[in-house]
């Protein structure tokens, strides 16, 4: 291999300069600059043309999931819609002779059910179903990798079936007609305690950056305190600070009702709590502070105590609350103090394999097979997708720009769907479209909305996320330190673990340290100290601006000196790394810090997702909380609302 000496010794060390896949990288910014150019070059005419010229994804060889590098949005996916929101020029479409009865924007799990529920109410209906990424599943994303020969998957979004609430008889009944009993796959396919079976168990990286030096500290919640801290670079203060919040802390707030002082901790943060009245110190902040990141989004600084609280968080028992919500909690953890949450599945690729039932149940054609254990091993074949023959067809890599109904909203009979794929600048007619895309774009897709709902579309700020698929060769060092999930408080990645083990069908997860395996690795973009909604936007520009090689960097120096210890050599054990970057990730839930409560009209999601002539409003933001469950019924309802005739 040929070194790139313009490289640091440190680089080197890492690995930068190995080679490793960086394929969707490079080909996202080709794609994405060549739509652009072309675009621009565009007349500003409505001829009628019959059909578009073949697109990337009707040529052999096209398959998306095994891309490596920049992926989740990836380049050449957004950028036609942030030129739209900055008012750019948008020149007239060219007319397809293309009708639809339906066409559905978005092809996430809320888009692909609509499709699908649309399809059982109107059996013979033809469906166009439009996405801008060069994958469908939006969030339910299909990391694969060649692990030596064997398939390995990852989630790289939407991880499991895991809800605050049982799923309703519309998500489970869907569920059931792509073949998933989520109860009994969960007791068979999932080996929760694979790894404990070994020895591994939990660990916390101590970061130098933020705690003084490097250290891993073995056996979180299994090991005696003292044991599990004997190294840690921590004063003695923080250690009898940590264990007391662990052990629960006291009664701080004396005096009042159950009820009451929930109330009192829906308006602190849960690190004014920990800060204000466990009095804990900086260190055990720093430790805390990133715990509710991946629930939320955002620090312990911008979540309330109360909904820590909701999520089993440590530090409440003192206070000797009540099972149970109060109006005002946010939406994950109302649900689970209320109903303990819903059956947790996941599939190797996480809920992936729900976006891929669906594609096989709009278009058999496209995938293979007949259950659910045969689906996950199953190869898509994505030329298969948009083909004229078929009555549902699924079109990729293509931004719509303009939604309007034709006349009147509340006479039309059509709706004009106007978007861009390959620099060309297309328009299609249908009856009814659903729009299950991200809501807070709808007022610049649909400028003749109401004022009222557009502000109430444009407050839907959703929560970006990073996760992060690394493959390796093998992971001894994990048996050998012992752990095989790690959270990380002061580090760029805040948690990681080892692909959880699943069996399913023809797919096997890996049962040998010497054998190689996938990590997941979480980030989540944010500024602590500003509100919720400015963490998000402030996270989801420092997102957009940072290249594959900040990212790689960072994950090469941070499993290096994670496992360092145990013999991993970050240049020669990593094999492919790939990025899933969702800039507007989670949907927005309710947050008592910062929000009024309001009745349920005034929500800013249900004024938003109101109908608009032809046209109605899907997706999980409609709905108010980040899950599956939330998505599909939100197509349900979507679909049950469009007009007749
Ligand atoms: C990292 C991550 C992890 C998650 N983990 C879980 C989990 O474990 N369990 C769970 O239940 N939920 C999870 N969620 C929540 C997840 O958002 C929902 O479960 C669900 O997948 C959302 O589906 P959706 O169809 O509503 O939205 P999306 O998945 O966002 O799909 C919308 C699609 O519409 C496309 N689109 C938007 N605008 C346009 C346009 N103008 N033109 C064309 N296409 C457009 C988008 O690009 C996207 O592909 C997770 C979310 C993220 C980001």
């Amino acid at each position: 291999m040929t070194r790139d000496r313009s490289r640091s010794p440190r680089d080197r060390e890492l690995g930068m300069d190995r080679a490793i896949s960086r394929r969707d990288f490079v080909q996202g910014v080709a794609i994405g600059s060549a739509g652009i150019l072309a675009a621009a070059a565009l007349p500003g005419c409505t001829q009628a043309t019959p059909a578009l010229p073949p697109g990337a994804q009707d040529l052999p060889g096209y398959y998306p999931p095994s891309l490596t590098g920049l992926r989740g949005s990836h380049a050449g996916s957004f950028e036609a819609a942030h030129a739209l929101r900055d008012g750019a020029p948008q020149p007239a479409p060219v007319e397809l002779d293309e009708h639809y009865d339906l066409v559905v924007v978005g092809a996430g799990i809320s888009g692909l059910s609509a499709a699908h529920f649309y399809c059982e109410q109107h059996p013979a209906a033809r469906v166009l179903v439009l996405d801008n990424h060069d994958d469908f599943g939006g969030h339910a994303k299909r990391n694969e990798f060649d692990l030596g020969g064997q398939l390995g998957l990852m989630n790289g979004g939407t991880m499991m079936i895991d809800s605050p609430r049982p799923y309703s008889a519309v998500a489970d009944g869907l569920l059931r007609r792509l073949g998933i009993d989520a109860a009994a796959l969960a007791k068979t396919i999932q080996h929760p305690e694979f790894y404990e079976g070994l020895g591994l168990g939990d660990g916390v990286f101590f970061d130098r950056e933020t705690f003084g030096s490097d250290h891993l500290a073995t056996g979180y919640r299994s090991k005696p305190w003292h044991e599990f801290l004997a190294t840690a670079p921590l004063s003695a203060a923080a250690r009898r600070d940590l264990q007391r919040v662990e052990d629960g802390g006291g009664d701080y707030l004396p005096g009042l009702t159950s009820t009451a002082k929930k109330q009192r901790l829906a308006k602190i943060s849960y690190r004014n709590y920990l800060q204000n009245m466990l009095k804990v110190s900086p260190e055990v902040l720093a430790f805390y502070q990133t715990r509710t990141q991946g629930e939320w989004g955002v620090g312990a600084d911008a979540v309330s105590a109360l909904d820590a609280w909701g999520i089993d968080l440590p530090g409440f028992k003192g206070l000797r609350l009540e099972p149970g919500s109060i109006p005002g909690m946010g939406f994950t953890p109302a649900g689970y103090a209320d109903t303990g949450g819903s059956v947790r599945l996941h599939f190797p690729d996480g809920n992936a394999t729900i976006a891929r039932l669906l594609v096989r149940r709009l278009v058999p054609e496209a995938v293979p097979g007949s259950s659910v254990a045969d689906v996950i091993a199953a190869r898509v074949d994505y030329s298969q997708l948009d083909r004229s023959a078929h009555r549902v067809r699924l079109r990729l890599n293509s931004t719509v720009l303009h939604v309007e109904n034709l006349g009147a909203a509340d006479s039309a009979k059509e709706a004009a769907i106007t978007y861009l794929r390959d620099g060309r600048r297309v328009r299609v007619r249908a009856r009814h479209c659903v729009l299950a895309g991200y809501n807070m774009m709808i007022p610049y897709l649909c400028p003749q909305l109401p004022e009222r709902q557009k502000a109430a579309l444009h407050a839907l700020v959703k929560a970006p996320l990073v996760y992060t698929t690394v493959a390796i060769r093998s992971w001894q060092a994990f048996a050998k330190l012992g752990v095989w999930q790690i959270h990380a408080p002061g580090s760029y990645h805040t948690s990681l673990r080892l692909n959880p083990t699943v069996d399913i069908g023809a797919y096997r997860s890996s049962r040998s340290p010497s054998e190689p395996n996938l990590i997941w690795m979480g980030r989540t973009p944010c500024q602590p100290g500003l509100s919720e909604h400015e963490q998000n936007r402030a996270g989801r520009a420092e997102l957009l601006a940072t290249p594959f090689e900040t990212f790689e960097r960072n994950i090469r120096d941070q499993l290096g000196r994670i496992l360092g210890p145990g013999g991993f050599d970050p240049a020669a054990d990593i094999t492919a790394i790939t990025v899933n970057r969702w800039p507007h990730g989670y949907a927005p839930e309710h947050n008592s810090l910062f929000e009024a409560e309001l009745p349920e009209s005034e929500l800013p999601q249900v004024i938003g997702r109101r109908r608009f002539g032809r046209i109605t409003i899907a997706n999980s933001d409609s709905g108010g909380g980040a899950y599956t469950d939330v998505a599909i019924e939100q197509a349900h309802r979507a679909v049950n609302e469009l007009p007749g005739a």
